[in-house]
């Protein structure tokens, strides 16, 4: 055992996933991850989903003509309504 109580782990594995834990931190979740199947299957999980996530809500590439669409929608807007788009 790390010393590190499973529950430190699990509210940690967000930040762990992150990189953005300290070193030394990460080092000593890692070491109870080696030790911990229920840790390392919790992890493994939400890396998987995280990963499920990211890949359901990556931005599509905006279409070339997007810009002019949406400045010719401002003007059109603008005239209708009298304002200066
Ligand atoms: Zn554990």
């Amino acid at each position: 055992m790390t010393g590190l109580s499973h529950r430190r782990v699990l509210t940690h594995i967000n930040a762990l996933l992150d990189e953005a834990l300290d070193p030394v931190e990460a080092d000593a979740i890692k070491q109870h991850l080696q030790t911990c199947p229920a840790c390392a299957a919790e992890v493994e999980t939400w890396s998987r989903l995280r990963a499920a996530v990211k890949h359901a809500y990556a931005p599509a590439p905006a279409p070339p003509d997007l810009v002019i669409r949406v400045r010719a929608e401002l003007r059109r807007l603008g005239e209708e309504t009298g304002a200066a788009a």
